[in-house]
């Protein structure tokens, strides 16, 4: 079964609150590129988007794509690596945080 989640709008949202930066799955590379508060405070994660293919595969390519991938080259992962990020994965009805290289 094929299941297309790219018009799930929730799933693109870029937010922050006092604690953390929030990225949703379905977030574009072209936009966490250019996004600024990403550019002014996580500027190895945008450098790092900015940095894959060209812009066609940006625009198309997600970071939930680029983790879940699991390839070794993918380019987001050592950016949040050393960001410290947390991927929150849900597995049926559990949730769970995870670091973005133990998926
Ligand atoms: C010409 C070209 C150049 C490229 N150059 C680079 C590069 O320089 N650097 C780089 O890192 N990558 C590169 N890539 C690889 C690719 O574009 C990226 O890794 C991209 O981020 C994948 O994201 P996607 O949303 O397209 O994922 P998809 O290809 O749609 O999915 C990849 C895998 O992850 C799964 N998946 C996707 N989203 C989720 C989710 N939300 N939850 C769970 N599983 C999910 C899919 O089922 C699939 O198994 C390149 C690809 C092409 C075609």
């Amino acid at each position: 079964m094929l299941v297309d989640i790219g018009r799930l709008k929730e799933l693109a949202r870029i937010w922050s609150d006092d604690t953390a930066l929030y990225l949703g799955a379905t977030s574009s590379l072209a936009r966490i590129a250019v996004d600024a508060a990403i550019r002014s405070n996580f500027q190895a994660l945008a450098e790092a988007a900015a940095a894959v293919g060209n812009p066609q595969v940006r625009r198309a390519a997600t970071i939930g794509g680029n983790v879940a991938l699991g390839s070794a080259t993918a380019d987001l992962v050592p950016a949040l690596l050393v960001l410290d990020a947390q991927v929150i994965c849900h597995e049926k009805l559990a949730q769970n945080k995870k670091a973005p290289g133990r998926l």
